[in-house]
């Protein structure tokens, strides 16, 4: 048995004030400690009445939810959807404003060439994140390779249809009411401005290189 749960709520990778002045700290405290909070003892509370899926990681119950019994499917994938979208959310920001960073990186080359420029890409993934009808996510993944953008309801994600997911933004009203009020599109360029490029690029080139080494 492996040691997945009980799951814990591992700390932000930076002070709860870090993101300032573009996200709050006030928000991001409420954000972690309280809306993920909630996803993580609700899904341990889940896993503890289901035994047989503690053995897994979170990736893998997000995969595996469609095989289970019908009552077992909803709380399981909103459950460990929270954890996993939260986390992949916060460690997706950092500190400083660095803007787009360098543009010499695998990423860069790849959103260059099916965006035109970064800075079309950003155009796209905010009319994505802004499109979000209610509360859920806009993710940018790679489809072997290939950059997509999509978005997702509630706490669904995209992990079982690309497993190579790059960014998400979190565009429940939580993720920014206190300090953006109802003004998503505000808080989508402020989220732009905290986007850890470097982590992005990682996640990017992990599976790249795993999946598609460059015949050229
Ligand atoms: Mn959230």
């Amino acid at each position: 048995m492996n040691h997945y749960y009980p799951f814990i709520n591992t700390p932000l990778p930076y002070s709860y004030d870090a993101l300032e002045p573009f996200i709050d700290e006030k928000t991001m405290h409420l954000h972690h400690d309280r809306h993920l909070q909630t996803y993580i003892d609700n899904l341990n509370r889940f896993l503890e009445e289901n035994p047989a899926l503690q053995m897994y990681s979170l990736e893998e119950m997000l995969i595996l939810w469609r095989r289970l019994p019908c009552h077992l499917q909803a709380p399981l994938r909103n459950n460990a959807g929270g954890v996993y979208n939260h986390r992949f959310y916060f460690n997706g920001m950092k500190s400083k404003d660095k803007g787009f960073g360098t543009t010499a990186s695998p990423l860069f080359e790849a959103m260059t060439c099916q965006f035109g420029s970064p800075e079309n890409f950003k155009k796209q993934f905010k009319a994505a994140a802004l499109s979000v009808f209610g509360s859920g996510y806009a993710w940018l993944v790679s489809d072997g390779g290939r950059l997509r953008i999509v978005t997702s309801s509630n706490q669904n994600t995209p992990v079982l249809h690309f497993r190579t997911l790059i960014l998400n933004i979190d565009v429940w009203e939580h993720a920014y009411y206190l300090k953006h009020y109802n003004m998503r599109a505000a808080y989508i360029d402020d989220w732009f401005r905290v986007v850890n490029w470097s982590k992005a690029g990682e996640r990017f080139s992990r599976r790249w290189r795993k999946e598609n080494s460059p015949l050229l």
